[in-house]
């Protein structure tokens, strides 16, 4: 994954992140700059202090303390939390997988693709240039997982849909949807306890 899918945002001051170069961002607000380093270290170099090397984990721990502090802030619940231009195509069949003539399972196959804008806010949306083309709340959203470029959600009676995303990195889906959906079922006072395979839930006790 280049630096800047996994740092898509500062983990210092929460400002956008320069996606120019595969092996290094730097931050828009503050102009620190991460690099990869050796033993999968990251080199940070804020402007003002001595440059340090920490793990991405610890960087991507200060992302989601910030992600939740945005969150929290937000006054408005209906404004959209991200937008993305992406591509959206649904697994339409599913083909048998075979090793040396035995049964293996099942793998999906994707096909066609609609051009739109992924939208996340009190639910989650693809619009295309006519308007809503799908709504869905988020508990009909049963998993989710990323690949290089893409977020692949399965929705409930619906299958499979993917989305292609044009600019944006789908950690920075991923992250954003987790919140969103376990602060859906926080409301219902249930917790989220596992996303894989799929989105389990159980009741907080109090
Ligand atoms: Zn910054």
């Amino acid at each position: 994954m280049p630096i800047h899918d996994l740092l898509y945002r500062c983990p210092l001051c929460d400002a956008e992140t320069t996606t120019f170069i595969s092996n290094q961002t730097s931050c828009l607000g503050c102009k620190t700059i991460f690099s990869n380093s050796i033993d999968s270290q990251i080199l940070v170099q804020p402007q003002r202090e001595p440059a340090y090397l920490t793990s991405a984990h610890m960087l991507t721990l200060s992302m989601e303390k910030l992600l939740k502090a945005r969150f929290d802030r937000l006054s408005n619940p209906d404004q959209s939390l991200l937008r993305s231009e992406a591509i959206m195509a649904i697994a339409s069949e599913y083909q048998p997988v075979y090793l040396k003539k035995e049964l293996m399972g099942y793998t999906e196959v994707i096909r066609g693709g609609t051009a739109g804008h992924l939208i996340l806010s009190k639910s989650l949306d693809f619009v295309g240039e006519k308007g809503v083309l799908h709504h869905w709340n988020f508990d009909q959203i049963k998993s989710l997982q990323i690949s290089s470029d893409a977020i692949q959600l399965y929705m409930q009676e619906k299958g499979l849909h993917q989305f292609k995303l044009i600019e944006n990195s789908p950690k920075l889906w991923e992250d954003n949807l987790k919140l969103a959906i376990s602060r859906y079922y926080l409301k219902q006072n249930l917790e989220i306890f596992s996303y894989q395979p799929v989105i389990k839930t159980r009741r907080i006790e109090i």
